[in-house]
């Protein structure tokens, strides 16, 4: 059976570029990146490329890039490191309801650690209200965190005004742009942002790496102690296959943005024509016009996402319901619910999330099966259509 992919929200494939730029450096090029021998030096400049080309991507400087585990260790680092570091100027946080919980969790962590945080609401498009967070500031506020592109929903949040909101305020500004990374542009002065965290197995490169960007002049403290590696901020022997792959998978994303977008943007509009041509009491969370490309999160009523998503796989066909790291729990999603979906709305949501391997052909399938599938639900479904 021919399988399709359409959750690259959760991960993407290895480009294979990005594999044989990685190889060398399982091998031969095995040096650890501290060694002063000629061993050492190889994986030191590789270390050093890499971070020069993803500071270039994202219009930084490499001294502003650290190399992390990947999206959840650079919020982390990013939340905990400037919250602990900053306690003395004040000890409020503000961030979003509808963030990955690599967010949400290390906000709760900071309550229980003296902290004060404020989750702001979103509008029923998943955007945060901007007059909301002028009115959430304090004199005691040190950081806001406000995801770039949703992982759930796809809605690209208007960080530009909020950067300019928070440089007034001489308050630091953090986005996860896990999900936008290499789909649309980040660069961190036009945003205003002064850490930004990335992962590299959303972007076709290897799981288990990421970045974190740290403006200069950022005071933050490290949340891993040992040998001081990656400025004292991250220490651990570095990962130098897994950071020369982010590397070179950020570098693809960028050469083929615009192309890709626009394609994606088509294939994402043509299924949600498809979709809801066809079946009646369907919608899309999030917003239409501020979307990332390619991401489309539909709401069926009187049907179970769940019995959805195992109808498509036994199809070959991989989707979700919501994102990867909620879709185990039983809870109706957070982010559906901030939106303003009832908890039955949340349970009929299904995430297509379409990559660089996808067709026109994958598409019209794809939407053919979920036809089927909804109707066969709803005919069998105990709530019946009214
Ligand atoms: C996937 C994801 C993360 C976590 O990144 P990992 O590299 O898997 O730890 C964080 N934030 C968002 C928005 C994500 O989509």
């Amino acid at each position: 059976m021919k399988r399709i992919y359409m959750d690259h929200s959760a991960t993407t494939p290895v480009a294979p570029e990005v594999l044989q730029a990685m190889l060398p450096y399982f091998s031969d090029k095995f040096g650890n990146a501290s060694s002063l021998h000629g061993f050492g030096l190889e994986a030191k400049e590789a270390l050093e490329d890499s971070r020069e080309k993803m500071a270039w991507l994202l219009g930084a400087k490499p001294e502003e890039i650290i190399f992390t585990s990947g999206g959840t260790e650079s919020d982390n680092l990013a939340l905990k490191g400037i919250a602990r570091r900053n306690k003395d100027r004040g000890k409020h946080i503000i961030t979003t309801c509808v963030e990955h919980p690599a967010i949400l969790e290390t906000c709760h962590k900071l309550e229980k650690e003296g902290f004060a945080v404020t989750y702001l609401p979103v509008t029923g498009e998943g955007l945060v209200d901007l007059a909301a967070l002028e009115a959430a500031i304090r004199p005691d506020t040190i950081l806001i965190t406000v995801m770039h592109a949703n992982n759930e929903v796809g809605t690209i949040q208007p960080l530009e005004e909020i950067g300019k909101l928070a440089a007034e305020k001489d308050i630091y500004l953090h986005t996860d742009a896990v999900q936008s990374v290499g789909k649309i542009p980040t660069d961190v002065n036009s945003l205003g942002v002064d850490l930004l965290s990335l992962s590299a197995h959303k972007l076709y490169g290897p799981k288990g790496v990421g970045a974190l960007y740290i403006r200069r002049g950022t005071k933050l403290e490290s949340i891993v102690q040992g040998g001081g590696h990656e400025s004292g901020l991250r220490s651990g022997t570095e990962n130098v296959a897994g950071i020369v792959g982010l590397a070179k998978a950020a570098e693809l994303c960028q050469e083929n943005m615009e192309k890709d977008g626009h394609r994606l943007t088509k294939l994402a509009d043509r299924l949600a024509g498809l979709v809801l041509g066809k079946i009646e009491d369907a919608w899309i969370n999030g917003s239409m016009q501020r979307r990332l490309p390619g991401s489309l999160n539909f709401g069926f009523s009187y049907v179970e996402g769940e019995s959805l998503l195992l109808f498509l796989d036994a199809k070959g066909i991989g989707v979700s319901t919501g994102s990867a790291c909620s879709s185990h729990k039983l809870q109706p999603s957070h982010v559906l619910l901030s939106l303003g979906l009832r908890p039955e709305q949340c349970h009929g949501s299904l995430r297509i999330t379409m990559g660089r391997s996808n067709t026109e052909e994958e598409v019209d399938y794809v939407a053919q099966c979920i036809t089927e599938a909804v109707e066969r639900f709803r005919g069998i479904s105990a709530l019946g259509r009214k």
